[in-house]
């Protein structure tokens, strides 16, 4: 009830939920409370918790921030959300985002505009943005995000939170809305670093309902969280980092300061080279657009949503349902992704670039033969102003330079706090890892936060 009517004060200013579930909320409450007074206590045990609009949620409305489907209420749960209800865990309701996650600000919603807790001028970030506005103006106690290019992270990032992208394929996207699946994870975004270790072992898992979801033991993520030290690891800064255009002075400043702090814990740092790292920006924007184009064809009036009624000719209904439905930067990701996939070009662009993912992927197994994880900066800037972007396509999609290759190269990432920029914004520490290895990040992330 403190959370929903915490919810009811302040979601006027900051619009980080396109669906607040009061009663269903209260219901699972009730069910906690009786859990909890028969001994039968998760760590979840009714802890409210917020979920990106994309993940589906039995009898709960799931829109993907789009109007196409604006009143889709699936009749099944993702199992992720499966797993949170059978701790107990309470959904306090569905956050904003970008339409179908494409976006890096959450402008591109097709329902609302959320505005960054710290400074409600300035983008949370996106396309998780209403998820980790949600956690950093305590709407939530933690929430669910998801992330095909940096969308858990980014947000977390600019909303001084912590935001985790496991490695493809150690959590199951079985009712997750695809935007591009070979990249997309689901992942949890949190107050801390213990808290999500905590989401990431209700979370994870092999599910024979994903088959891109990987039957390997998951362990107890909160068993490396001690304060001991960094010592005996070893830490990689990439060179071809330092070139990058547009990179904030105050960003730069912040991350060499928390590198500085990992030093001194004790672990070893030395440099790495990802030479591939200037293509990252043009394959993933080929291969996340090819890929929507592809799963978002299921959209056309009569399987899902919204259909334009008036329409009485087949093709006129799928034009007119599509043109209506859809958002702008949803129509473009669209459209590049079917000329990407078309006859002719495909191997030119969808074909080319999953040639020069490899080689993205092989610099960070080189790169990982020498360390055990790899810092940055999560966005090469702090938060920026409402409406600075938006008219900018390229300029946006540049700003996702440092997310990008972890979902290229299937690796997992987390984004804990470092600093914040002259202006009071929250900034970011980027920490990859290798495939399957969560529990190095969270140990340089716990030890450091
Ligand atoms: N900002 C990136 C995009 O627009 C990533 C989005 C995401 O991770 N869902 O595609």
């Amino acid at each position: 009830q403190a959370v929903l009517d915490r919810i009811s004060a302040v979601e006027e200013k900051v619009g980080a939920y396109v669906t607040v579930a009061d009663e269903l909320a209260m219901d699972q409450a009730r069910l906690a409370d009786k859990a909890i007074s028969e001994g039968n206590i998760s760590p979840l045990t009714g802890i409210p918790l917020a979920i990106k609009d994309l993940m589906c949620t039995k009898g709960l409305r799931t829109t993907c921030a789009s109007e196409i489907l604006e009143n889709f209420v699936p009749p099944y749960d993702a199992t992720v959300i499966k797993k949170l209800k059978k701790l107990d865990a309470v959904i306090v309701g569905k956050t904003n985002m970008d339409e179908f996650a494409m976006g890096s600000s959450n402008e591109h919603s097709g329902m609302k505009i959320t505005h960054n807790p710290w400074d409600l001028t300035c983008i949370p970030g996106g396309s998780s943005g209403g998820s980790a506005a949600a956690v950093a103006a305590d709407m939530c106690i933690s929430s669910l995000g998801s992330d095909t290019g940096g969308s858990i992270r980014q947000p977390a990032s600019h909303c001084g939170v912590v935001g985790l992208k496991p490695t493809y394929g150690r959590v199951s996207r079985f009712g997750l809305v695809a935007f591009a699946s070979s990249l997309d994870q689901i992942g949890p975004v949190t107050k801390s670093v213990t808290d999500a270790a905590v989401m990431m072992n209700a979370i994870a898992g092999y599910d024979a309902a994903d088959s891109t979801s990987v039957p390997k033991e998951t362990p107890d993520y909160t068993s490396v969280l001690n304060k001991d030290g960094l010592n005996g690891l070893t830490v990689g800064i990439p060179r071809e980092y330092s070139e990058v255009e547009g990179l904030d002075p105050d960003v730069s400043a912040a991350v060499k300061d928390a590198i500085k702090k990992i030093q001194e814990m004790g672990a070893e740092c030395i440099e790495v080279s990802l030479p591939h790292s200037k293509y990252v920006v043009a394959v993933y924007y080929v291969i996340a657009p090819s890929e929507a184009s592809s799963n978002l064809a299921r959209y056309d009036g009569v399987k899902y949503g919204f259909r334009d009624k008036d329409k009485s000719e087949l093709t006129d209904m799928y034009r007119s349902t599509r043109s209506g439905g859809f958002g702008p930067e949803v129509q473009r990701r669209i459209i590049i992704g079917t000329y990407c996939l078309s006859a002719g070009y495909y191997d030119a662009y969808y074909g080319k670039a999953s040639q020069v993912r490899t080689l993205i992927m092989e610099d960070f197994n080189k790169a990982f033969e020498k360390c055990d994880a790899i810092l940055s900066p999560t966005a090469p800037t702090p938060a920026f102003p409402i409406g600075e972007k938006v008219d900018d396509p390229l300029t946006m999609y540049l700003s996702d330079i440092f997310t990008l290759s972890a979902n290229l190269a299937g690796i997992p990432g987390i984004s804990v706090p470092c600093g914040f920029s002259a202006h009071g914004l929250p900034i970011g520490l980027q920490i990859t890892g290798k495939h399957f290895n969560e529990e190095a990040l969270l140990r340089i992330a716990y030890n450091f936060e």
